[in-house]
């Protein structure tokens, strides 16, 4: 969550994602730069935003904090599977901000993926507002006409196709995560928790299984792979 925000919320959220004003510190390639790697594995790190005693945004039953780590822990199988599948996809290492409800400062978050380094960033969260008209999906990076841009055009893209919501539009933010990442970034707002149509949807069976694919589908386009659902690793019942 976070664009729109019960003002009762906000003190709260100002703290919570950084929005105080600081100086811009995100310097990352602009989109002319190649996308290509080296051929090794790209670095991606996953942050399943809030997590222990942040809960995030709640409504109708969700919890942000709950969905954005089921999301977050089916990508990173996701991107594990594709590196381990030959047929097609890309190579990844994974890293996540939290891979349980723990509590994990901003700080942390960025200082993680720049210390290891990271070669993006993705940040998953739920959104939520104070009427539950508001609908649909948006997602963020720092700024226009760099990596981050791409990488948030086609997570968006994806995410709309998932989940056939309300096409909010990709958007700039000066949100801590994506400001202080020195990779390119993206930050995701797959639907509304307080709207009642986007949350039963967010709820059903196969939700997060969408979402996460949504997402790994994304990244590979960004990179300029074909969207590729990776095999799963051999069923045992196979030996
Ligand atoms: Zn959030």
């Amino acid at each position: 969550m976070f664009p729109l925000l019960p003002l009762r919320r906000a003190a709260t959220l100002t703290a919570t994602l950084g929005l105080a004003a600081a100086a811009a510190v995100h310097l990352e390639p602009p989109a002319s730069a190649s996308l290509q790697g080296s051929g090794n594995a790209r670095r991606i790190f996953i942050d399943a935003g809030h997590g222990g005693i942040d809960p995030g945004a709640i409504g109708n039953g969700i919890v942000e904090k709950e969905l954005n780590l089921e999301v977050a822990l089916r990508l990173r199988d996701l991107l594990e599977a594709d590196t381990a599948d030959p047929s097609g996809g890309g190579e990844w290492e994974v890293r996540m901000t939290r891979t349980d409800d723990a509590t994990v400062s901003l700080s942390n978050r960025t200082t993680e993926a720049n210390n290891w380094p990271a070669d993006r960033f993705v940040s998953i969260h739920h959104n939520a507002f104070t009427s539950s008209i508001a609908s649909g999906t948006e997602t963020f990076s720092f700024a226009n006409g760099t990596q981050g841009a791409d990488l948030r055009d086609r997570l968006q893209e994806e995410l709309l196709t998932a989940m056939g919501f309300v096409d909010r539009g990709p958007k700039t933010a000066n949100f801590f995560v994506l400001r202080e990442s020195l990779m390119p970034a993206a930050l995701t707002e797959a639907g509304f928790l307080s709207n009642p149509g986007d949350a039963a949807a967010l709820a059903a069976p196969g939700a997060v299984e969408a979402l996460a694919r949504a997402h790994l589908f994304g990244i590979q386009r960004h990179y300029g792979l074909a969207p590729h659902l990776p095999v799963s690793g051999p069923s045992t019942y196979c030996f």
